[in-house]
């Protein structure tokens, strides 16, 4: 999608700090972290949000959560988080698909 930011980082158009990539997907490290680690994890395929995952593309989540288990073993995390906002009032503001992973501190619940 021309107009979306990570699509753009997806496709080099704007720089990012890598984490993993795969054919399906993408990983980068958060530009404001909001835990000493945070990373996104989003499809190559743009998806607006989690509403918009239906039979077709649902194997693609499937796989990010692949990778997000894999990455977080290889990082010797053993507590994390992730977070996926949808829409304004959730905090949404990128709208293409992600899945934050935050780990490293103390974490409440509920979140605000
Ligand atoms: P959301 O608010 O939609 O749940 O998450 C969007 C995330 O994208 C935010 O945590 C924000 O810091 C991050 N973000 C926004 N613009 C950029 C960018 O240009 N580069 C990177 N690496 N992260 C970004
Ligand atoms: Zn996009």
């Amino acid at each position: 999608m021309s107009d979306c930011l990570f699509c753009k980082i997806i496709a080099g158009e704007i720089p990012s700090n890598k984490v993993y990539e795969d054919d399906v997907c993408f990983a980068f490290y958060d530009i404001a972290p909001q835990a000493p680690t945070h990373f996104l994890v989003i499809p190559k395929e743009h998806i607006s949000s989690v509403s918009a995952v239906n039979a077709e593309n649902s194997a693609v989540v499937a796989h990010i959560f692949e990778v997000i288990a894999k990455l977080a073993a290889e990082k010797g995390m053993e507590s994390y988080r992730v977070v996926s906002n949808i829409g304004e009032q959730a905090g949404q503001s990128v709208f293409h698909l992600h899945f934050h992973v935050l780990s490293g501190r103390d974490m409440t619940w509920p979140p605000g």
